[in-house]
């Protein structure tokens, strides 16, 4: 009489794992150290700066910039105490929701000026100006529907944090440093060629304004990719999937209130060359373009 097993599965050996497999986790493992993959873009990169030191010049430069941006608007504000109850609101979504970990803060600042700005390590701040502007216009836009004001300063935030999240500022830096170091044994010789510290000089003017152009494009994709992973998580009920239209809404107030074109080619051309930020106009045939892909889900999302 043969013994019956009951449970084959109690004499089953544990799989082994061979040499080779090891050997690849291994490698996987260095090579994620050396060359990590961004956590908002998607990309491997080297990086000198480290996540502390990028927190560290926020947390410190936070409270000065504040002051000289305006000074905050507080929660007792009777007027517009709402306003930084769903700015501090969004700021813990993202904080919480960020592919990448930071922390992640945002204040009001009390100007007129329409502008939001990000810190390294996450420290946002939209103006007062912005905000009432933004809600004054209930324009739609041919969209089906005008964002509520909430999904209007969530766009704008989502896309502060990316340049944060995407270590806009810090791979910045690294770029000038690497640089600076393959130009500084050169030094002497360019100095003695006609031109050659000015040819330097204009190559690292129109270097600074293609990356920063870049960088702004990128802020807006990661932003509508963020902003479409708070509305899809649930967990902030303001929020929803069509939230991300608002970050399109956005850049057609942009171009309705601050379009400089003026209409001649050659004028605008060089306007655009020598400006930190592509036209609303680019940008809002980006974000559709971004919208698209996420509908359609050929972008991978966070
Ligand atoms: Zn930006």
């Amino acid at each position: 009489m043969s013994a019956v097993t009951l449970n084959p599965s109690l004499n089953a050996q544990p799989p082994t794992r061979s040499l080779g497999s090891h050997v690849h986790t291994l490698a996987m493992t260095i090579y994620d150290w050396i060359l990590p993959r961004n956590e908002y873009t998607g990309s491997r990169e080297f990086r000198l700066i480290p996540t502390c030191v990028e927190q560290l010049t926020g947390y410190f430069a936070y409270p000065f910039v504040l002051r000289i941006s305006g000074g905050v608007v507080k929660k007792d504000n009777l007027r517009y105490g709402h306003f930084v109850q769903m700015v501090h609101d969004i700021g813990k979504t993202i904080a919480a929701k960020s592919p990448r970990h930071l922390n992640f803060e945002c204040e009001i600042v009390n100007t007129k000026q329409e502008n939001a700005w990000c810190l390294p390590g996450g420290k946002m701040a939209i103006t007062l100006g912005l905000i009432r502007k933004m809600e004054k216009d209930q324009t739609n836009y041919k969209l089906g529907c005008t964002p509520t004001t909430y999904e209007k300063i969530a766009a704008v935030l989502c896309h502060e944090a990316s340049h944060a999240g995407a270590r806009h500022q810090a791979r910045s830096l690294e770029f000038y440093a690497l640089l600076f170091a393959l130009l500084a044994p050169f030094e002497a010789v360019l100095s003695t060629i006609i031109f050659g510290l000015e040819a330097c000089d204009w190559f690292l003017t129109g270097s600074m304004l293609f990356k920063s152009r870049r960088h702004e494009l990128e802020a807006d994709k990661c932003g509508m990719l963020l902003l479409e992973k708070l509305g899809r998580d649930g967990d902030n009920l303001k929020l929803n999937a069509t939230s991300p239209k608002a970050a399109i809404w956005a850049q057609h107030y942009f171009t309705a209130n601050h379009d400089h074109s003026t209409g001649y080619r050659l004028i605008d051309w060089v306007d655009r060359l020598i400006s930190s930020h592509p036209s609303s106009q680019e940008r809002l045939e980006a974000n559709k373009k971004t919208w698209e892909q996420i509908q359609n889900k050929t972008l991978p999302l966070y």
